[in-house]
């Protein structure tokens, strides 16, 4: 694919990306003429995903919580396609519970993941494209947030809390990232098809679908077609925004 959706002579850094959500996004960049960087906390996962999808994909084991293999990720993507043009922050948990019993610890690392996680490697990332300034092609971040930060979720104190705080993350980055060419933008998906949502009992799985206008939960790809067109070219002009993939869910 060539023109303006497409990734030709560009490169994406994918955290989470060896499953779900990730792997989509990492395979339909590839499927644009982009390279990426499969970042995942399961390296061997990571390596499997790159081998499958192809030449233009790169396995790496990243845990987003550690700066060092944050730094390293970035390095790799640079030494093996010359450069990183998009970062899309998608490693994610949940470790739900009532706020009346809710441990600390559950607490930690679900803000841990997705926020401090998503601070890391929008910082590594800012750091390397603010060097750039003046290049030609300009760089594009995109983090995954949840529908659940509009409307908050029973059982989800601090998944919502994260998600929420990846809103703010967005704007502040799109605000001090625009003079270095990086525009920041999230998407907030609904009931996606994937390992995070299988665990849902049944009942409530068919009480979310029955919510959702367009009467069926999300694919990974309804997600991914939604990340490529903020990381690409033709959102040009977007940045800051939140743009919903619900089927209409809690619009
Ligand atoms: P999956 O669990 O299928 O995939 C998440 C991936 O992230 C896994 O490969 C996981 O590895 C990896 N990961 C976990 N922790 C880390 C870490 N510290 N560093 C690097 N990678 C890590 O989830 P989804 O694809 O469903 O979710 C992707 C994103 O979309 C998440 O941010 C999620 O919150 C968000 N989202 C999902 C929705 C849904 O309905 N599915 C709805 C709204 C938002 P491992 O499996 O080894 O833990």
């Amino acid at each position: 694919m060539t023109g303006v959706g497409s990734f030709e002579g560009r490169t994406a850094l994918v955290t989470g990306g060896a499953a779900g959500i990730g792997r989509a996004i990492c395979e339909t960049i590839v499927d644009r003429s982009g390279s990426v960087v499969v970042a995942d906390i399961d390296g061997s996962a990571a390596a499997e995903t790159a081998k499958e999808i192809g030449e233009r994909a790169l396995g790496v084991r990243c845990d987003v919580t550690n700066s060092s293999d944050v730094e390293n990720a970035i390095a790799a993507a640079k030494s093996e396609f010359g450069s990183l043009e998009v970062l899309v922050n998608n490693a994610g948990i949940t470790r739900d519970g009532m706020l009346h019993k809710l441990s600390e610890e559950d607490w930690d690392v679900v803000l841990d993941v997705h926020l401090k996680g998503s601070f890391l490697c929008t910082q590594a990332f800012a750091r390397y494209r603010r060097e750039l300034v003046g290049a030609d092609v300009s760089g594009s971040i995109v983090n995954i947030s949840s529908i659940n930060a509009k409307a908050g979720n029973i059982g989800q104190i601090n998944y919502v809390a994260a998600k929420a705080g990846l809103v703010g993350m967005t704007k502040t980055a799109a605000r001090e990232l625009a003079r270095y060419a990086v525009r920041v933008n999230a998407v907030q998906p609904g009931f996606i098809d994937t390992a995070m949502t299988r665990v849902i009992p049944e009942e409530l799985r068919k009480q979310r679908i029955a919510e959702i206008p367009l009467g069926r939960a999300g694919t990974v790809w309804d997600v991914a077609k939604a990340v490529a067109f903020l990381a690409s070219d033709e959102a040009a002009y977007l940045t800051g925004v939140v743009l919903e993939v619900t089927g209409g869910r809690l619009m």
